[in-house]
């Protein structure tokens, strides 16, 4: 078994910031990445919020640089899940990863959250053959091929921009008759001219033989039902935490997010959380960058108090 001051779970921008913090206050973190070094921005293609960047930058490019500069300071980083977890005795606490047992006085859980699924017939039978959740993973497949966004939010409106780079035309179905998205994407969505938009209506089947065909959809004013011809359906109706590994060992709101302290801390004494497992609210670079450090901060701290 492995002893370690510090654990870090997850390797996105809260975990590889608490690991930056953790490791400046010589506590030698190790970060079990899960199976995407980076998290969710390591799929996302421009980044033009993070401040620091006055051209942009691109995810991928960030997670590298978060994690050097984590690693400059003696962060360890391990290509590992983490499958079970125990803090029922108090730190130090055991985690269990794929390949190894770990034993850890403080534990930062930074596991993020995972795009939602619709829960219609046949989302889950075409994923990889026209359904998909990622433009920037598969956008190049749908080179003059036409394709349809699901959601009104910031997400749907900033893959569906990049979708426009590969696809003949973009078509948004959004469930209301005004986009969620904030004010700059809206408008340059609605100014692409591949781009265009069906109002008030769902998505009640996704059909095809061996792959997407079309969608069947529903007027939620009309109640009429259409079929609406596309090679690919790219659903971005928000996220839900990736809690399930702390079920019933950590407390968590009703919609599964960890609750969390003002200091960073879980219901149990000495794991800490940040970014999107906890914040149901913000849920950008810069907000889960800086609840990273907190995170960080605040496990050394309590590290301290307790010696
Ligand atoms: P979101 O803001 O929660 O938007 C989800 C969208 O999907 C909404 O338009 C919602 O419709 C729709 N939706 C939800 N469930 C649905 C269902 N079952 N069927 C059909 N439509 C459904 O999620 P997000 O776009 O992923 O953004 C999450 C957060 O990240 C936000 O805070 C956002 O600002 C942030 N973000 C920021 C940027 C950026 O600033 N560049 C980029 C991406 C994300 P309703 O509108 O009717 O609720």
């Amino acid at each position: 078994m492995k002893q370690e001051k510090v654990i870090v779970i997850g390797s996105g921008p809260a975990g590889l910031t608490a690991a930056l913090y953790a490791a400046r206050a010589r506590l030698e973190p190790v970060v079990i990445s899960g199976h995407q070094l980076g998290g969710q921005i390591s799929i996302t293609n421009e980044v033009e919020n993070y401040p620091g960047f006055p051209e942009g930058t691109t995810g991928p490019e960030l997670v590298e640089l978060m994690r050097k500069q984590a690693e400059h300071f003696d962060a360890r980083m391990v290509i590992d899940e983490v499958t079970e977890v125990d803090f029922s005795q108090g730190s130090p606490f055991t985690l269990k990863t794929h390949s190894e047992v770990y034993q850890a006085e403080a534990v930062i859980i930074t596991v993020g959250a995972s795009p939602k699924r619709l829960g219609v017939p046949g989302e889950d039978e075409f994923i990889g053959r026209g359904v998909s959740f990622c433009a920037t993973c598969d956008g190049f497949f749908f080179r003059d091929k036409d394709v349809v966004v699901v959601g009104g939010g910031d997400s749907a409106m900033e893959e569906g921009l990049f979708l426009t780079r590969f696809a003949n035309q973009v078509q948004v179905v959004h469930r209301r008759h005004e986009l969620r998205a904030g004010e700059t994407l809206k408008r340059r969505a609605q100014a692409n001219e591949k781009m265009s938009f069906v109002w008030d209506t769902v998505v009640e089947e996704i059909v095809g033989n061996g792959k997407v065909e079309a969608i069947r959809t529903r007027n939620l004013q009309t109640g009429d039902a259409a079929d609406l011809s596309t090679d690919g359906v790219f659903i971005f109706i928000g996220h839900y935490p990736n809690s399930r590994l702390f079920e019933g060992k950590l407390a968590m709101d009703e919609k599964r997010y960890l609750i969390v302290d003002d200091k960073m801390m879980t219901s149990v004494p000495g794991v800490f959380a940040a970014g999107e497992i906890m914040d149901p609210v913000y849920r950008q670079i810069a907000t889960s960058v800086g609840q990273g450090a907190a995170a960080g901060m605040m496990a050394e701290r309590w590290l301290v108090d307790r010696e």
